[in-house]
């Protein structure tokens, strides 16, 4: 499973979310912590992020591994924003290796990253996709049928998968939202901020570890978790 996070709240760079915590992206791409399946996030990386009125987001991906790339450790440190979505990949066997396979994809002002994986032959294959990997194809079907409903559309997938790890994680700029569906997902609400990230970034206090099978959505700073079976 590959990891990612999101940032919503006071501005903040994106070497500061990215790559500074102890056990962030970084650290994760070669030793993630609560990892299910694969030990490193190796085949690529990618971060977008949103600028004051700007409603679509920018975006920088790479099929290297995160950690060897130089120019990115540099200018990171000056880019600046109150939303930022990030991940770091580990390809499902079969997959592309291909920054357009790496998360976050974009659609208009939205932005995607998938942890887990999900048969291709179940979903919607007249969807334009950014490349034939797996988490592409859902992303592309996700953002056909509106993000907003995310919860609807994973209990949808699942019913014609049974065996696929749903974990995303989708943002508009002003809000956040994820599912978990298979894999691990961690909470930290602070004075300034939400991060919202397939493991603890840092040993600090205040993570909350979100239950298997929930939706969360983080907006104006609050963070609601619901069980999805109940409430979809
Ligand atoms: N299935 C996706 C891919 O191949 C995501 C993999 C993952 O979560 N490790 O990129």
């Amino acid at each position: 499973m590959c990891r990612h996070l999101a940032w919503i709240g006071a501005p903040r760079s994106v070497a500061s979310i990215v790559l500074d915590p102890p056990f962030g992206l970084l650290r994760q791409s070669y030793a993630p912590r609560r990892q299910r399946r694969g030990l490193m996030n190796a085949d690529g990386w990618g971060v977008g992020f949103y600028r004051p009125g700007v409603a679509e987001p920018a975006r920088w991906r790479s099929a290297r591994p995160l950690w060897g790339d130089a120019s990115f450790a540099s200018v990171a440190p000056a880019l600046v924003s109150g939303c930022i979505l990030a991940a770091v990949r580990s390809a499902t066997v079969g997959m592309p290796i291909e920054e357009s396979a790496a998360a976050p994809f974009v659609s208009g002002r939205w932005l995607l990253s998938h942890n887990g994986r999900v048969d291709r032959d179940v979903l919607k294959a007249d969807r334009i996709a950014e490349s034939a990997c797996d988490s592409a194809w859902l992303a592309a079907e996700v953002f056909a049928a509106g993000p907003e409903s995310l919860g609807e559309i994973v209990l949808d997938i699942a019913g014609r998968d049974p065996d696929a790890v749903l974990n995303l994680l989708v943002t508009d700029g002003r809000r956040v939202l994820a599912t978990t569906w298979g894999d691990s997902l961690s909470v930290r609400t602070g004075p300034d901020g939400v991060l919202v990230a397939s493991e603890p970034t840092d040993d600090e206090p205040g993570w909350l570890d979100v239950p298997d099978r929930s939706l969360v959505g983080v907006i104006d700073g609050r963070v609601e978790v619901r069980g999805m079976e109940s409430s979809c």
